[in-house]
Formats: C-alpha cells, structure tokens, sequence
C-alpha cells in the first residue's frame, strides 16, 4: 500500500515524496485525486475527451508555463490533470497510448 503526498497529489513508496521531501503517514485512498500528467492547452482537450470516453472523472487545473514562454511563444499555457488514486494506473495508460507517437517525434531533434 502506498502513502499519499497531500502538497503533490501524489501516491508515494516510500515514507518521504520524491517531489516536495516531506514526510507522509497518511495512506492513499481510492478516492484521492493523484497528479497524472501536464500537457500543453492544444493536446488537454483531446485528452479530456478520451478521459470522458473511458467514463475516468477528472480534475483540470490551469497553469501558465512562464519558463517555456522564451522557447515556445507567449501565452502558452498547460493544463494539470488530477484523477482519482484507482483509476490512476488506467488513465495513465490512456496517456501513454495518446502521446507516445507525438513524443518520439519531439525526441527526435
Ligand atoms: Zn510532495
């Protein structure tokens, strides 16, 4: 059974998140919304539908990416997405499966 991360959102192995250091005591529970991926606002939307397909409940939480703005333009904004801990290893899948190709063509410069 792993602990959970309440600052990251995150399900954790050992007792300390690799994210933020802090100490957890607090075991995940089905129900706890887990950090999946962060994606760019032109592929969220595309990703929100496949989510909506699979019946997988999601939370959507904007973020400006001001670090990227110099390489990629302004106004680029990406979004969070945040869903529950049993239907993690599912729609990470479905993420996998949506952006490995767009990926490896990134990787390739
Ligand atoms: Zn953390």
């Amino acid at each position: 059974m792993s602990l959970y991360c309440n600052t990251c959102c995150l399900p954790i192995d050992g007792e300390r998140c690799p994210v933020c250091g802090r100490k957890s005591d607090r075991q995940v529970a089905s129900d706890d919304l887990c950090f999946l991926t962060e994606k760019e606002q032109i592929w969220s939307g595309m990703l929100a539908d496949v989510l909506k397909q699979r019946n997988i409940p999601f939370v959507q939480k904007n973020v400006l990416g001001a670090g990227l703005a110099t390489k990629t333009g302004p106004m680029l904004e990406s979004v969070r997405f945040y869903v529950f801990y049993k239907q993690l290893s599912e729609a990470k899948a479905i993420v996998d499966e949506l952006f490995s190709s767009l990926n490896e063509e990134e990787n390739e410069d």
